[in-house]
């Protein structure tokens, strides 16, 4: 007799941005006539850069010959963009092992696997508000409780809350917690952290044998100095921290599919000495992961390389155009924006209190503008809203027109 998993039945109702489309579709059938300026979704817009285009063609020719097609490669990756990506992190003064490196399909099915190679009994803390991968997958995976409607949290999550008082970037926990999902620059918030604030937290993890789950998706869009990219600027953080990142936000690849996880060998735990938990993704991913995309790897590694590099850094300038439009736009409409210049995501909050939700539907209403509600990343979003600057400039610039015109707070 089949069961099902039960946890899936605790995770909160529906997920945020299907929610969004539900009723941004709902509302075009109201208004045939009106044209929605899209600001929600995380998603790029921009075509892929010139390098990383060459590079996905030539590996469909080389692909096309009997001489020089190849099949599955290694489960880790390509060698050679394994030691791309050490390269990439020597800028940063980091050094890593090849073998440190797990090439995947992106980094949301990382950060939702990983959990997979740590005990149902860990106690998990996040970030309030937080990307939702990181709670539903400990929620699948068996480590919290019920979901409570009133207090809007999972029994058994330690909830760090991100608020104007800690700017964004909460200290670490106060009792004992065994992971703890970081994400900066952060989103939604936009915030980064400092190198002080992430040492608390190594230095916490150090301290109560924790592992930190560093998600670095949107490090390339840190511009101002001081802010780390990588958590293992810090020191000792290989003895308690992953990374993850991804090249969907840098480069474009948001539907080419390709990110990485680092597992450093001098990572340990509890019960495990430095060493294991490498061993142990190894594991995980051979056994469920067949490698990523070759043709994506090598538009990854143009991605990383000379010209490539510098396109895809005019890429993430181009969406950080956009935010300095956004901030400036929700600015002058009247708005408290915060986030917007180390990330792409502004993070604003809601005139006069009213709940997230009441002003997207505001905003679709009178603006036409989809914004995400910031209640639906945690508790502690409740009464903001993200804005995304990921978009074509014109429909960027339409849309901070529509909410200065329209908007009235
Ligand atoms: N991590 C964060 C913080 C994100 O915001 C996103 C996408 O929006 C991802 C990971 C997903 O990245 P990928 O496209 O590589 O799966």
């Amino acid at each position: 007799m089949a069961t099902i998993n039960e946890n899936f039945s605790k995770l909160a109702s529906g997920y945020l941005f299907p929610e969004i489309a539900r009723r941004t579709a709902l509302w075009q059938k109201q208004h045939p006539e009106a044209s929605v300026l899209r600001l929600g979704i995380g998603n790029t817009t921009e075509a892929l850069s010139p390098a990383v285009c060459k590079a996905l063609h030539d590996k469909v020719d080389l692909l096309s010959h009997r001489e020089t097609y190849s099949g599955y490669g290694d489960e880790q990756g390509d060698t050679y963009l394994r030691e791309q990506l050490v390269s990439y992190y020597h800028q940063y003064g980091v050094d890593l092992d090849p073998t440190e490196f797990f090439v995947s399909d992106g980094a949301k099915s990382d950060a939702a696997n990983i959990q997979e190679i740590f005990s149902k009994d860990n106690v998990v803390a996040i970030q309030d508000p937080a990307y939702p991968v990181y709670v539903d997958s400990n929620v699948v995976g068996g480590r919290t409780g019920r979901f409570n409607p009133d207090t809007l949290r999972y029994e058994g999550f330690v909830y760090l809350a991100s608020n104007e008082e800690n700017g964004f970037v909460p200290d670490p926990p106060k009792q004992k917690v065994d992971l703890i999902y970081l994400c900066s620059p952060n989103n939604p918030t936009g915030a980064v952290a400092t190198t002080q604030q992430l040492k608390a937290f190594v230095d916490y993890a150090l301290e109560n044998k924790a592992v930190i789950l560093f998600d670095s998706a949107y490090s390339e869009y840190i511009t101002e100095e001081g802010y780390p990219h990588s958590i293992y600027e810090i020191e000792n953080a290989k003895k308690c921290a992953i990374e993850i990142n991804s090249f969907s936000k840098f480069s474009g690849f948001t539907g080419v599919r390709l990110g990485w996880t680092i597992v450093p060998k001098e990572l340990e735990c509890e019960d495990a000495s430095s060493g294991v938990l490498n061993k142990m993704w190894n594991r995980r991913q051979c056994t469920f992961f067949n490698g990523a995309s070759n043709i994506a790897q090598a538009g990854g590694y143009a991605a990383l390389s000379g010209e490539g590099l510098r396109e895809s850094r005019a890429l993430v300038a181009y969406y950080m155009e956009n935010a300095r439009l956004i901030r400036e736009g929700l600015t002058r409409a009247g708005l408290t924006v915060y986030g917007g210049i180390n990330s792409p995501y502004i993070w604003a909050k809601t005139p006069n209190d009213m709940p997230s939700w009441d002003f997207f539907d505001l905003l679709l209403d009178s603006c036409h503008v989809v914004v995400t509600p910031g209640s639906g990343f945690g508790p502690s979003g409740e009464h903001y809203i993200r804005v995304s600057s990921y978009g074509h400039r014109e429909n960027v610039e339409k849309a901070m027109q529509s909410i200065e015109e329209n908007l009235h707070v």
